[in-house]
């Protein structure tokens, strides 16, 4: 079975993201870029299902200007086989743009599983998977902490408002990873210099047959609000003190 994963390349997550002195977006500038924690994790659980004996192939897909190349090659690091960069040059794309691009993809390979991040940690969109799946006609999983295959069916468990939910999907589907599913390996140098050499193709929305239309315009990016500064008490006693007070002034 071939798996698609899904790769982002966002703001690393260590980075404490500034917003431009004109409110038009974050600032990019000099930032240190990664890919996103949750497609680390997606690759990671293709990885450990081809080390299973599940899966036989690896295909890492990123959309993005000439720098998404990078979290291809971070994802060809770890083990994955190879890579598809969509080049997107500097459009701007919303989750639908994305999933469509995807589900060309998706055509193209014919993969038993797709695997996504449950939200790319810059957008917070959580959208991509579900109109994925739903572009693909594929069932979907989202938010999953464990994953196996059985024949031709994935059992997937999802983290979802007090407790975990079951689901049995046929093949092939799109799974979308929560944080709890896997601890994604470390990569290490001689790993890297591999990578250079695994085939990354490259082709461009046009050559997919997909025209971009952004739907949406970014109006104003704000910083969060500064927090007043907290205090030290002393004691528990002066603490609930405190406390009391502040409830009869509020
Ligand atoms: P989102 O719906 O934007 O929160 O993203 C969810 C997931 O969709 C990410 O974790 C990725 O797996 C995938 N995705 C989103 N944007 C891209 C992109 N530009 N290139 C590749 N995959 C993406």
């Amino acid at each position: 079975m071939k798996i698609v994963v899904a790769v982002k390349r966002v703001i690393d997550y260590n980075v404490k993201v500034r917003v431009k002195a004109d409110n038009s977006n974050v600032d990019l500038n000099n930032v240190k870029m990664s890919i996103n924690p949750f497609c680390e994790i997606a690759v990671e659980e293709a990885l450990r299902l081809r080390e299973a004996g599940v899966a036989s192939e690896i295909v890492v897909v990123s959309i993005g200007p000439k720098q998404a190349q990078d979290v291809i090659r971070t994802a060809l690091a770890m083990g994955a086989d190879r890579g598809i960069w969509i080049d997107s040059a500097d459009a701007e794309m919303n989750a639908l743009d994305i999933a469509c691009l995807l589900g060309r993809v998706v055509e193209a390979e014919q993969p038993g599983l797709v695997l996504l991040g449950k939200q790319a940690i810059d957008s917070d969109n959580n959208q991509t998977a579900q109109m994925l799946a739903a572009l693909c006609d594929f069932p979907q999983a989202t938010f999953a902490s464990a994953v196996t295959v059985e024949g031709d069916q994935v059992v997937v468990t999802r983290e979802i408002d007090g407790g975990l939910q079951t689901l049995a999907l046929d093949l092939p589907a799109v799974i979308s990873t929560d944080l709890r599913l896997n601890e994604p390996r470390y990569v290490k140098l001689p790993e890297i210099m591999k990578a250079k050499k695994k085939p990354l193709t490259t082709t461009t929305p046009e050559q997919l047959g997909v025209h971009l239309e952004n739907t949406l315009s970014l109006l104003r990016v704000e910083p969060p609000a500064e927090r007043s500064p907290g205090i030290r008490v002393e004691s528990v006693d002066q603490l609930i003190e405190n406390l009391k007070h502040q409830a009869k002034v509020l």
